[in-house]
């Protein structure tokens, strides 16, 4: 394999912005196949947010491969079961699914330890904002908020999430890369252990209810999805239509319904995906959910962050100077598996919310439209492999221990 840095004057230099799962992980594999990197991240703590996050097991052979089985252990628990619940009565609907190799991560605690993990030759400046960038023939210029002049790089990463200051600069305003379809997500930390080991999904009353133990605690977290868009201050009555659909599968959620009405700690987001065309321009590109949000109940953001990062800087090492030819083939890579997870989240959560069944029929046959799409893919083994997010990780090689 051609090694690519330090191939024309000096070695190249790109500039991360971001300091989550995406960046952090984008860091340390451009520093290793031989980058000198310089992080920013506006905020000075930019791992706030405790809720718990799915770690798939190509996410974790990422980690692996970036020494980070410890900070796996010790921010991670394996997955429990999944309970899934659609009908109320004497005859329940119920399918129980193994959590197999699956992990549940903390979401704070493995952005904190991952932002650790960033090798000390990174220059990372916290509390830094990206405020503009400017493209130039040999470089990019990019300038902070700290008034300065700034500085040139040879490629800028952004990996600043899903409201995107990169995109909204160089790709597409902010509002026309969303996708969103009028839901809204609850999320709440209950008082109360759940009544079994068994993560349970439950879709009633226009709800799509997950409720997670915490382990080693008597806690639940919920996430939720309604149909409404509100203010949090505005939330009670979500709130009580969750209850209502956790307790209309029985008495066993009852304490967890009751949970969920007493909580203070409630958080809203809105359903959203970044849905657009291009992830790249110049010598600009995007990962994780600045690229590609596939919305958290996907489960998928941190599978997604991370195989960007390291499908990134494979193709970076592999197309040398060519940073567009790199930038097509990471893109080529990673899409696949995004749109279909994209298209699969959104659909699901839709059905489950919408009463009606003309409605539901309409996202039913959306999504058979939808799939058509796919079919090309699976004619190939590398396309069956980009459709599940597979990273070809034996691909990269490391030029820094
Ligand atoms: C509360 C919460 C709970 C979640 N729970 C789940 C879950 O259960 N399951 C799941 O799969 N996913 C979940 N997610 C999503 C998941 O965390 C992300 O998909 C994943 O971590 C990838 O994020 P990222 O690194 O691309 O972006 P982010 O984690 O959003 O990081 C972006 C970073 O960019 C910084 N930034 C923004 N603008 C600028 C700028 N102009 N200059 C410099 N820095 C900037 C921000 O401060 C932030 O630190 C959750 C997200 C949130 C917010």
């Amino acid at each position: 394999m051609t090694l690519t840095a330090g191939s024309r004057s000096g070695t190249r230099r790109a500039l991360v912005v971001g300091g989550g799962i995406a960046g952090s992980a984008a860091a340390w594999w451009l520093h290793h196949t031989g980058w000198d990197v310089v992080l920013v991240d506006a905020s000075s703590t930019p791992h706030s947010g405790g809720f718990v996050l799915d770690l798939s097991t190509t996410a974790q052979r990422i980690l692996h491969e970036m020494n980070a089985d410890d900070i796996v252990e010790r921010t991670s628990f394996a997955s429990p079961a999944t309970s899934l619940r659609f009908k109320g009565g004497p005859r329940p609907l119920q399918l129980t699914f193994a959590g197999g190799e699956n992990r549940l991560a903390h979401r704070g605690r493995l952005i904190d330890e991952l932002m650790k993990h960033i090798p000390q030759e990174v220059d990372v400046r916290l509390g830094t904002r990206l405020a503009s960038l400017e493209h130039r023939a040999e470089n990019v210029r990019a300038r902070f908020d700290d008034d300065g002049p700034g500085e040139t790089f040879d490629i800028v990463v952004g990996a600043d999430g899903v409201h995107s200051t990169v995109r909204t600069l160089v790709l597409s305003p902010r509002e026309t890369s969303l996708y969103r379809n009028g839901l809204s997500h609850l999320w709440m930390t209950v008082d109360r252990a759940m009544p079994g080991p068994d993560a349970v999904v439950v879709g009633r009353h226009g709800a799509m209810v997950f409720a997670y133990p915490y382990p080693d605690t008597a806690r639940t977290q919920i996430v939720a999805a309604v149909p409404a868009i509100q203010h949090v201050a505005e939330s009670r009555p979500l709130v009580e239509q969750v209850a209502r659909a956790l307790r209309s599968t029985g008495e066993e959620l009852g304490g967890i319904a009751d949970g969920v009405l007493d909580s203070d700690d409630v958080l809203m987001t809105r359903f959203t995906q970044v849905r657009t065309a291009r992830w790249s321009a110049h010598r600009v590109v995007l990962i994780g959910d600045a690229a590609h949000c596939i919305d958290p109940l996907s489960g998928l953001g941190a599978h997604g962050a991370l195989l960007g990062a390291v499908t990134l800087a494979q193709s970076l090492q592999k197309h040398g100077d060519d940073t567009s030819a790199a930038f097509t083939a990471y893109a080529a890579q990673v899409r696949p598996f995004v749109e279909v997870s994209q298209r699969a989240t959104a659909r699901a959560v839709e059905y489950v919310t919408r009463p009606k069944w003309r409605d539901r029929w309409t996202t039913v046959l959306g999504g058979a439209g939808e799939l058509a799409q796919t079919l090309p893919h699976t004619i190939s083994t590398s396309g069956r492999r980009a459709l599940t997010g597979a990273a070809a990780l034996p691909g990269i090689q490391r030029l820094r221990p």
